[in-house]
């Protein structure tokens, strides 16, 4: 059988079921997708130091067989490993403090790579940062001499980056016969990036560095690009599939909240607002986000624009992720609208099914023009009498797909989606390349700005005395520990134990705690009881159980913080400094990332530390871009692709204004890869 990129991997010489099997654990199943597992890193041969010449005080990569190794305990209980290598010009010691377990996968005879500082004990000793064994005790050098530059896969368990190299490089000749290029017309040549084929050999059998990193800018510009088409389908629709309202300027309603306004609106909140009206008033219908920092006065902007549907007859909308937030934005509103004379519509789920039945009567007989409630709630049966704008709080979370899903639904309003997870233009322009974008990048004046200290544990009197002490005043205070996926189990325990001990700590303040475990029910509960201030201090497990106002809190302890991204302790800061009071924000970090925690506590703009924050950690983990539905970009690297995105996005627009729905001939092979890659994206493909 002649092999096509959609065989299973399994029916490659060298793979079988039983690593069949294992590969599909990685998500690789077919001959496509085992091409396409590219390295994560690149060995540089010509960087490494003959043994000899690893001097102390350098940093250093070195290559050689081990020929000794044991555990080696010491006084302190800290268990050494360690282990001699050689190579053709000499001997050097490795020590792994606390590593004992390497004594495990680490042999005589094998071919190790390791870098870390070269140091002074007895003789020079490397301690490596990491370590990687390059070939087994009976395999030859050949092995890694393959080429100067040698790919490193990411691995698994039952299955060693070597054994991938091996299969890769056994079949990548008869495997880069069966590429495709699909989109090589497209690619702009000024970006200088290779064709297809290329790119695949470059990336897994790369001459240079250069050319393996030129491989893989052509694999982000096919991702891009392919994404891209997904968004600006997303976006025709939002704009083409149904006429929008075209709303007018009549300065009635709008005019008299800029007069009873306690406060001049900046120049960052008028630029927003002119971006808004001149949708709302164009016969295109609205598909905007609007962006900025906690406190940057998004509810006004928001404000203006339903004051502006609702003067011209029609309702509107605020939908917010949580009852609570629902409330408190119901009361926000509220205030505001008194000299208005309007009294905001409020639906909750927790009403009693009469209760819901006589809003929802209101609501359908045009009696109430302004209505807040939580998302779910408007998704269900809610019939509008004139529904012209909808403005979805923190709804971005949400992938482009289901944003499409939620604008397809019967009436045609205007869409603004607010957010406060700042992020840079080039990643907004991949996330949220289906909507418009608005920015609020500065804060009313005036605002204090929250005091951010890094602390050690060693100080945790202090910081329990400065509690207290702001607590005796009638302030309130957040601990938040931190709980991830893959250890979920013992972190809810130490965050536990740790609001047990805080309650013996702090008595008699009264201290709640909060986390994802917890009946929806019981959490919101407690938060409620904090927001009226029967909590004095609130132990808190993740980002999402802190989403509330609470003015009275002025403290934001951070635990671990080294476990956090930056951008997610930017929205836990922003949970404090609401009132008018000065507020602090106190990271608790004993070891580690101190001068991460100091460039930290001396950012305060959101824009910046989300830049930050993508350096460091990628787009993966950046906040809200997890759960952005489906679309995860592999070879991106936001940190220097910009050229690429702007270039994808610029001909994926082209294309999809030309054939919105890819059915022309030529595009006929870009749409099957669509398919492959986007199996949801593809459902926009359908419509029309
Ligand atoms: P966001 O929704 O962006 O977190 P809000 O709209 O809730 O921010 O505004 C935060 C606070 O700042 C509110 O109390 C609001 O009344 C106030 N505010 C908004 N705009 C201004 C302004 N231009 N000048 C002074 N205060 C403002
Ligand atoms: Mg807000």
């Amino acid at each position: 059988m002649p092999l096509r990129l959609d065989t299973s991997v399994q029916y490659l010489k060298g793979v079988g079921p039983r690593r069949a099997e294992i590969f599909a654990r990685m998500g690789i199943r077919t001959v496509e997708d085992l091409l396409y597992h590219i390295p994560h890193r690149y060995l540089d041969a010509t960087n490494v130091t003959p043994i000899a010449r690893a001097d102390v005080g350098r940093e250093v990569t070195l290559i050689g067989r081990v020929v000794s190794k044991g555990v080696l305990p010491t006084r302190r209980r800290l268990r050494i490993f360690r282990a001699v290598m050689r190579d053709a010009s000499g001997l050097i010691e490795c020590a792994w403090p606390g590593q004992a377990f390497l004594d495990r996968t680490i042999k005589e005879g094998q071919l190790l790579l390791v870098s870390g500082p070269v140091k002074y004990y007895h003789g020079r000793q490397i301690v490596p940062r990491e370590q990687i064994v390059l070939a087994g005790p009976d395999d030859g050098d050949e092995d890694t001499i393959m080429g100067l530059v040698l790919p490193v896969y990411p691995a698994s368990e039952g299955l060693s980056h070597r054994q991938i190299r091996r299969l890769i490089h056994d079949h990548l000749d008869e495997m880069l016969l069966l590429v495709q290029d699909v989109a090589q017309v497209i690619v702009p040549p000024a970006l200088r990036v290779p064709p297809l084929r290329d790119a695949l050999e470059a990336v897994h059998r790369p001459d240079t560095a250069a050319a393996a990193e030129a491989g893989r800018r052509r694999l982000a510009f096919d991702e891009l690009f392919d994404l891209q088409l997904v968004v600006a389908r997303a976006r025709h629709l939002a704009k083409h599939a149904a006429k929008g309202m075209q709303h007018e300027i009549k300065r009635a309603l709008t005019t008299q909240l800029k007069n009873t306004l306690p406060f001049e609106l900046t120049a960052g909140q008028r630029q927003c607002i002119r971006e808004i009206t001149a949708d709302m008033t164009s016969p295109e219908r609205m598909h905007r986000l609007l962006m900025g920092d906690v406190g940057s006065g998004k509810t006004i902007v928001a404000l203006f624009a339903m004051l502006l549907a609702v003067e011209n007859d029609s309702q509107a909308v605020f939908m917010a992720p949580t009852e609570l937030l629902a409330e408190q934005h119901a009361a926000t509103l509220s205030e505001l609208l008194v000299p208005l004379g309007i009294v905001p519509e409020l639906l909750l789920g927790r009403f009693s099914a009469s209760e819901k039945k006589t809003v929802r009567g209101r609501i359908s007989a045009g009696g109430s023009r302004v209505i807040v409630g939580t998302h779910a709630l408007f998704q269900e049966q809610t019939r509008f009498h004139r529904l012209g704008l909808v403005v979805i709080d923190e709804q971005h979370r949400f992938g482009v797909e289901q944003r499409a899903a939620l604008i397809e639904k019967g009436e045609t309003p205007d869409v603004l989606l607010l957010s406060a997870t700042p992020i840079p233009r080039t990643l907004a322009l991949t996330l949220y390349g289906d909507l418009d974008i608005s920015a609020l990048k500065e804060k009313p004046a005036g605002r204090r700005e929250v005091k951010t200290t890094v602390r050690s544990s060693k100080s945790r009197k202090s910081i329990y005395q400065f509690v207290r002490k702001h607590c005796d005043e009638g302030r309130q205070v957040y601990v938040v520990y931190p709980v991830i996926e893959e250890s979920e189990k013992v972190d809810l325990k130490a965050a536990t134990t740790m609001w047990e001990q805080l309650k013996i700590d702090l008595d008699p303040l009264v201290v709640g705690l909060v986390h994802g475990k917890l009946k929806t029910a019981e959490r919101e509960a407690t938060m409620r009881a904090f927001r009226d201030g029967e909590i004095q201090v609130l132990v808190a497990t993740t980002v999402i159980e802190v989403g509330i106002d609470v003015p009275n809190a002025t403290i934001m302890i951070i635990e671990h913080p080294e476990r956090f991204g930056l951008a997610q302790m930017h929205q836990l800061r922003g949970r404090v400094g609401r009132g008018a009071d000065e507020s602090h924000c106190i990271l608790v970090a004993d070891q580690g990332a101190r001068t991460r925690l100091a460039q930290f506590a001396k950012t305060t703009d959101g824009f910046r530390i989300a830049q930050l924050d993508l350096e460091e950690r990628g787009m993966g983990q950046l906040a809200g871009a997890r759960q952005s539905g489906g679309i995860t970009l592999r070879y991106t690297d936001f940190a220097k692709d910009d050229r690429l995105i702007v270039a994808a996005r610029k001909a994926a627009l082209g294309i999809i204004e030309n054939d919105p729905a890819l059915q022309q001939k030529e595009h006929r092979d870009l749409r099957k890869r669509i398919e492959r890659r986007y199996e949801r994206g593809m459902e926009l493909f359908r419509v029309g």
